[in-house]
């Protein structure tokens, strides 16, 4: 019979590669948690219309990516495209809003978007995003950057650069855009056909366009950062200011736009120079309209998304796989031997040392090539001799000394013992 594969765009994270997500979950968790991110889990699938409304229909996402089906009750349900809708509905379904202040949320797990899958780019995929709710503060957009960036360096990434922009507030759009429509209208007959189409519909994502000529008519397009009115320069600027007393870096980009009415003023991305065509591996901004467009009151907000199947492919650059080998390799032979063996394990795990014991029942010769193969520090052998006598023996595999020890006092000197274990482990 044929046998059944996993999906095109989806993956199996095996073993050897899951030790990577642990270094980034764990990362991310103590850096947000530092800045007193609180993290929240939502459901991976909501209502198709929290999407159209949260993301907007002229955007590819929900325009071609989404994985929208009809549930047995016939409701349209999505599979989530992304995190930020869902927080702001369940931000306002569960009144997050009244405690007042500022709220400041992350999540991670797991999306769906039906895209040509390549590397970096898959159909279900994986964001840590932050959103911080409550403040129209410069500070506010600075202080997500500067987590971003500080998760970004404490896992050792280099050859990143930080893309700035703003896309002003909705009445400043409503000039850029006809400025924008004004230069393109010309050039319509050159435009890719996702920009035509574009060009009345949602004409700021056209500066996006990965098409070589659009993007050369592109270049010469008149800039947002010329039209922004006086407040939204003044948040610009003073956004600009802090990331430089930070000593954050950017690049200012008015390339970079979310197109959508309630995204305002501050868009970011970070970019590696070591990945291929998929190189962002952080995207993010402010969106001071989207929780009153899902329903919610006025409450300005401002977060990112790290997507991290491309941070993942960056730390295999890196670093080697963390190393997934046990401490010591339990080996035994014969009736009693064996649950003398079981009871020991259980003791050194309780202990704290990482223990694998090797059911096979094989003769001793097959049991210790297994623990070599295992890596091991250290292996434990128990035959009936010392089950009889009470005794374990201990072998360091890398030197190959070892002694016979009373099964009792083992546990006594687990100080010792990890002591010696490290010292096998780093040379
Ligand atoms: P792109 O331009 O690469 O399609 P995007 O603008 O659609 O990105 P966002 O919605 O801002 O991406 O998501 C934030 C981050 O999530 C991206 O920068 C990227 O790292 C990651 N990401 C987005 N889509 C995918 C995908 N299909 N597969 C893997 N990672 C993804
Ligand atoms: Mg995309």
């Amino acid at each position: 019979m044929d046998s059944i594969q996993a999906l095109r765009g989806t993956r199996d994270i095996l073993p050897e590669e899951v030790g990577y997500w642990q270094r980034v979950a764990s990362v991310a968790e103590a850096v947000l948690s530092r800045a007193n991110y609180q993290e929240i889990r939502t459901p991976i699938f909501e209502q198709t219309a929290l999407f159209e409304r949260g993301i907007g229909e002229a955007t590819d996402v929900v325009g071609k990516e989404m994985y929208t089906f009809t549930d047995r009750g016939d409701r349209s349900i999505t599979l989530r495209p992304e995190g930020t809708a869902g927080v702001v509905r369940a931000y306002i379904e569960r009144k997050l809003h009244a405690a007042g202040g500022v709220q400041r949320l992350w999540y991670f797990g797991p999306m769906f978007r039906y895209e040509r899958p390549q590397a970096g780019r898959q159909r279900q995929f994986h964001q840590i995003g932050v959103e911080v709710l409550g403040s129209d503060d410069p500070r506010a957009d600075v202080e997500v950057i500067a987590a971003a960036t500080e998760i970004l360096q404490t896992l050792g990434l280099q050859n990143l650069h930080l893309d700035l922009n703003s896309v002003g507030d909705p009445e400043d759009r409503r000039r850029y855009r006809q400025a924008l429509v004004d230069y393109l209208t010309p050039y319509q007959d050159e435009l890719d056909p996702d920009s035509r189409d574009r060009l009345t519909r949602n004409p700021m994502r056209i500066l996006d366009s990965k098409d070589k000529r659009t993007r050369e008519i592109a270049e010469n397009a008149p800039s947002i950062l010329d039209h922004l009115g006086d407040r939204s320069r003044a948040h610009f600027d003073r956004v600009q200011y802090l990331l430089t007393e930070l000593g954050i870096s950017y690049t200012l980009n008015p390339r970079l736009v979310r197109g959508l009415d309630y995204y305002t003023h501050t868009a970011f991305e970070i970019i590696s120079d070591d990945l291929g065509a998929q190189a962002t591996v952080c995207g993010g901004g402010r969106y001071d309209g989207l929780v009153r467009e899902l329903g919610g009151p006025q409450v300005p907000a401002v977060g990112w998304a790290i997507g991290l199947e491309r941070l993942i492919i960056l730390l295999q650059q890196l670093h080697e796989p963390p190393n997934l080998a046990p401490e010591f390799y339990l080996v035994s032979r014969g009736e009693k031997a064996e649950s003398r063996a079981l009871i020991l394990a259980q003791k050194l795990r309780g202990a704290g040392f990482r223990v694998e014991l090797d059911l096979s029942g094989s003769a001793f010769g097959k049991q210790f090539k297994r623990a070599d193969r295992s890596g091991a520090a250290a292996c434990l052998v128990l035959g009936d001799a010392e089950a009889e006598a009470g005794t374990v023996n201990l072998k360091w595999l890398k030197t190959g000394e070892q002694s016979a020890i009373a099964q009792s006092d083992l546990l006594d000197k687990v100080a010792d013992l990890r002591r010696q274990v490290e010292a096998a482990k780093n040379p």
